[in-house]
């Protein structure tokens, strides 16, 4: 097969959009691709301080790797979540990578910073650890960019993982979530940083290709909690609809987002907004659900 950009010999082809690339075509692709995201959906522009989320896995390095390239203002965060071996193994490819190329790197550790131990505190509320530790991401994302003076909070969200959450929102007719979803989450409050996803149009494998092209290093492994995970059969079930028709996930989004969105923005609820009395970050409660939990475990 060859490339459809310079003819030369093809290493990987893309079904939905029947095309072939060489190594250096594909990159181009991929680097147009993020930019173009980046410009139509008017996530930030050159010269903005952006902070972009990093795990260690392909998709978040990816996205500090090309927005760097690319020549956006980027620092990265990484969150060290306690979660055994998983967590520090994940914290030093971060590390080494921000190292060789001298890129600015803010690093979080929730049970030195605040006492925070995930498996603790879901096993005394009975609630999943994804749940725990989606708060407190969600917490942080915001704080270290408003506390950094950063104007929008990258993460590498990928088109497989939107389409899942998109196919798990609407088999259980999440009016509120379905509401929300898409790649640019606005500010609502001075206190709240904008959010964008600018991989959003751009497969797993595509990343993974990216990283794998640019001999960037990554944590192969998914994080112990990640297991029997709902996203993950969705994935799986989207997988093999794409298989038999190729594109069906990119249709599934981008037609939701142009088409179906528009139709659930009246079930979104005017919250009523204000600081938390601890930390003073924004919530719908007295006190925010990152400080119930930090007062949860020293409890
Ligand atoms: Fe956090 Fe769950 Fe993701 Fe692990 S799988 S990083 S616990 S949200
Ligand atoms: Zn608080």
């Amino acid at each position: 097969m060859r490339c459809r950009r310079c003819k030369d010999k093809a290493v990987i082809y893309i079904e939905r959009h029947n095309a072939a690339f060489c190594e250096n075509c594909f990159l181009h692709y991929y680097y147009n691709q993020v930019d173009k995201n980046i410009k139509r959906e008017k996530m930030f522009k050159k010269g903005e301080k952006i902070l972009v989320v990093v795990s260690g896995g392909k998709d978040s390095m990816a996205l500090w790797d090309v927005l760097n390239k690319n020549g956006y203002d980027v620092t990265a965060m990484y969150i060290n979540l306690g979660i055994g071996d998983y967590s520090n193994r994940s914290q030093e490819i971060v590390e080494n990578y921000a190292e060789e190329r001298k890129l600015p790197l803010i690093i979080k550790n929730i049970k030195k910073e605040y006492g925070l131990e995930i498996g603790k505190i879901s096993k005394k509320l009975k609630r999943s650890p994804c749940s725990i530790c989606g708060t407190i991401k969600r917490y942080l994302f915001n704080k270290v960019a408003l506390d950094g003076g950063f104007t929008t909070v990258a993460t590498g969200h990928n088109l497989d993982d939107e389409a899942a959450t998109l196919l798990g929102n609407t088999l259980n007719w999440q009016e509120g979530y379905l509401a929300r979803q898409a790649p640019v989450l606005p500010s609502t409050h001075p206190k709240l940083v904008k959010k964008v996803k600018p991989l959003f149009t751009l497969t797993e494998r595509e990343n993974l290709s990216y990283i794998l092209f640019n001999g960037i290093k990554f944590i192969h492994d998914e994080c112990p909690h990640a297991v029997g995970a709902s996203s993950i059969l969705y994935k799986e079930v989207l997988n093999k609809l794409e298989e038999k028709s190729p594109g069906t996930k990119q249709r599934f989004l981008i037609n939701f987002l142009e088409k179906g969105r528009k139709h659930f923005q009246d079930v979104r609820e005017e919250l009523d907004l204000k600081e938390c009395k601890i930390c003073g970050q924004v919530t719908t409660t007295e006190i925010c659900s990152f400080c119930r939990l930090v007062e949860i475990s020293h409890s």
